[in-house]
């Protein structure tokens, strides 16, 4: 809808009464009754373990059975599901699934006798595939369930007023004055560009935040960030009082974490899920990731330099079964105990999201690649683009006053000692790092095909 032409054309106060129609449905489903019961069924395992295992066994069973009965790819398979008692064992039989499968072959996988509501929901994704994943309506209430709980463990209340920093068009790009914002009546939010955020813009991002007496801000990391370097950098921290910022969609690192942390002088909640809907982790208030196991069935595949990928199987989309889904996406596992009592497992950290990742010259992932900058003066952002082994390109968007050759020289120097001496590195100053078609940021695009 933001990017057609006829909302383009709306005056501000239209534009806000369309977007506000738009959360009309969100509504809908967000105080429908099915949603309650979810909502309810949820609620209940979070602290009852043998209960989670019964329901996650249970949902297993539906979504295998109903890929065996339902989908071209998996009844044609020569394997018998009679007769099974652990679906978990059977999982491990089944073959794992590449994106690549599902965007050519998708429709072997779709549920051929669903009569239901079909919900085409796409994604443009970070890595330039777009993907188009089919959803019931059941499936949407049902994540839109599961995001009311993470907003729940964030300390989120009706009436809260909350701030959305992500990557909707709702201003249209070629705007060039303020507002870079639009209000959701029904929804109580303000809504703002992040294709708009710069330099020259936050100060208004900021006044309006504040103004409209934002206590939640739910944004992607790099925009939240963007605005938080702003504050640092001139020794301010957010003059507003905020209860808890989510961020999703990006990789967060640890220092940007604790960046937003101490400016905004609030908890900061990061959520992982994906438009596949195989694995989502949560945080909880002691600030640690959680696997939710109730979400979806995720096994934990190693891979090198002690990441494990996230292969994952799908529980509330019975349109469309992933069956161990491979992500492309890591974590670092962890063996600690939660002080919060919930029971889905801890894990240290997620990284390395949709190829967010660059490779040494031992053939090891690095991941978290602003730790090759963190500390230099004068760098606000930067992506690393490489091609090969041997070279990396790197955007840098840079304070002018304090970036000097002593600088450039100590970012090479970080990324020779990751990366590997042999590497050819080439850094360009540039205004703003490229954002992709969802105005996300990439902070590292690697081209190497064999990883
Ligand atoms: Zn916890």
């Amino acid at each position: 809808m933001f990017r057609s032409l006829f909302y383009k054309n709306q005056p501000h106060y239209l534009q806000s009464l369309l977007l506000s129609s738009r959360s009309v449905f969100r509504s809908f489903i967000r105080e429908g009754r099915a949603m309650r019961l979810v909502q309810d069924e949820i609620e209940q395992l979070e602290y009852d373990k043998n209960r989670a295992n019964d329901f996650i066994h249970k949902q297993l069973r539906l979504q295998v059975t109903n890929a065996f009965e339902n989908t071209p790819y998996y009844s044609r398979l020569d394997f018998s599901i009679d007769n099974v008692d652990n679906y978990v064992d059977v999982l491990k039989l089944l073959p794992l699934m590449e994106k690549s499968t599902y965007l050519t072959r998708g429709d072997l996988f779709l549920n051929q006798n669903y009569k239901g509501f079909t919900i085409k929901g796409a994604s443009s994704g970070t890595t330039g595939v777009p993907l188009s994943v089919p959803q019931s309506l059941e499936s949407v209430i049902r994540e839109s369930a599961f995001v009311w709980r993470q907003l729940k463990w964030a300390g989120y209340q009706p009436g809260d007023k909350r701030a959305w920093l992500r990557g909707d068009m709702i201003v249209p790009v070629d705007s060039l004055t303020a507002p870079f914002w639009r209000y959701s009546y029904f929804e109580n939010m303000l809504l703002f560009s992040s294709f708009h955020l710069e330099e020259k813009t936050i100060s208004l991002y900021i006044k309006a935040m504040v103004d409209f007496g934002t206590n939640i801000i739910q944004a992607y990391p790099s925009s939240i960030v963007a605005i938080a370097k702003y504050l640092r950098h001139r020794k301010m921290n957010y003059p507003g009082k905020i209860k808890a910022i989510i961020t999703s969609s990006e990789t967060l690192s640890i220092w940007d974490r604790k960046l937003l942390e101490s400016t905004f002088q609030c908890a900061v909640f990061d959520w992982y899920g994906l438009f596949e809907r195989v694995a989502a982790i949560g945080t909880c208030e002691y600030g640690r990731y959680h696997q939710l196991t109730d979400y979806s069935y995720v096994e934990f595949h190693e891979r090198d330099g002690g990441l494990h990928e996230i292969v994952g199987t799908n529980f509330n989309n019975n349109l469309f079964p992933f069956l161990r889904y491979k992500t492309n996406d890591f974590v670092t596992l962890s063996n600690k105990q939660c002080p919060c009592g919930r029971h889905y497992p801890v894990v240290d950290n997620v990284e390395g999201r949709s190829r967010d990742y660059l490779i040494t010259d031992r053939g090891k992932r690095l991941t978290m690649v602003s730790q090759l900058y963190k500390n230099i003066n004068g760098i606000y952002a930067a992506q690393f683009i490489q091609e090969s082994i041997r070279k990396l390109d790197v955007l840098l968007v840079v304070d002018a006053s304090e970036y000097n050759a002593f600088s450039r020289s100590l970012l090479i120097s970080n990324i020779k000692r990751k990366l590997g001496n042999s590497i050819d590195v080439v850094t360009f100053i540039v205004d703003s790092i490229p954002r992709t078609q969802n105005g996300k940021v990439k902070h590292a695009i690697c081209n190497i095909e064999e990883f």
